[in-house]
């Protein structure tokens, strides 16, 4: 269920500029090249000793990117809270899915990990009941092939989610989204301390970072219907080509 709800449902998409003229019959010259003013980065204003939010104008999607939106070349639009696009979903992961992405991860976890230990728990069971027909472990899993094939494969499908599940408390704790995790990875790395990242949307206790990704955030309302009957030309739903951007 929640595996359908992050594939299926709109992560938070905002709603394009469809107000420019983008068929390739209308589209003059001029049109390919955004005012200048949109390839500058916009401070808003901020209070104290916090760090400034930067906004920058989308030159696919013709709007300004609201703070910790940004533009998904698979899906063709901007997100809001955009964490990544999953391959293995094919949906975006954001504001509006996050949650239903953090419960899936945690069901294929526990799934995985009930699926290897029952698996086990069958291949084991000689020891435990003395059965006289099985002797050895290798008789065990000659009997039992289907339970040892099953264990290995929970095993298998409990890494990976598991590292990524471990990954993702670790980012709602700290209320970061993937991207900004690796801005401020890089950051560090490579600029001097006044310039790195700074996560300003860290509401300063982990609990309640977890308790609004897990369960309380608000999840808005969606601005587009990703399983709507999709009409040719209709310019919310048709991958658009960006402005030139010298
Ligand atoms: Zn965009
Ligand atoms: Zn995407």
């Amino acid at each position: 269920m929640f595996m359908v709800k992050t594939a299926g449902c709109d992560p938070g998409f905002a709603p394009r500029n469809i107000h420019v003229s983008y068929s390739p019959d209308l589209i003059r010259e001029e049109d390919h090249r955004a005012p200048d003013e949109f390839y500058s980065t916009v401070s808003l204003p901020y209070f104290g000793t916090q760090k400034p939010t930067t906004v920058k104008y989308c030159i696919t999607c013709h709007i300004w990117r609201t703070p910790r939106m940004s533009h998904c070349h698979h899906c063709h639009s901007c997100v809001y809270i955009h964490d990544h696009h999953c391959v293995f979903l094919n949906n975006c992961v954001g504001f509006r899915n996050y949650r239903y992405f953090l419960w899936f991860l945690l069901m294929v976890v526990l799934a995985s990990a009930m699926l290897s230990i029952l698996g086990w728990v069958h291949v084991y069971h000689y020891r435990m009941v003395a059965d006289p027909a099985v002797s050895s472990f290798l008789a065990s899993i000659s009997k039992n092939p289907v339970a040892f094939l099953l264990a290995l494969y929970g095993l298998c499908a409990f890494v990976y989610p598991a590292m990524l599940l471990v990954f993702h408390i670790y980012l709602s704790a700290n209320n970061l989204t993937t991207r900004e995790y690796l801005n401020s990875v890089y950051t560090t790395r490579k600029l001097p301390e006044d310039e790195r990242y700074v996560n300003i949307y860290d509401t300063r206790g982990i609990l309640r970072n977890l308790w609004n990704a897990w369960w309380a955030m608000p999840q808005g309302v969606p601005t587009r219907n990703i399983r709507g009957v999709y009409e040719k030309g209709d310019l919310r739903n048709e991958p658009l080509r960006s402005l030139e951007v010298d």
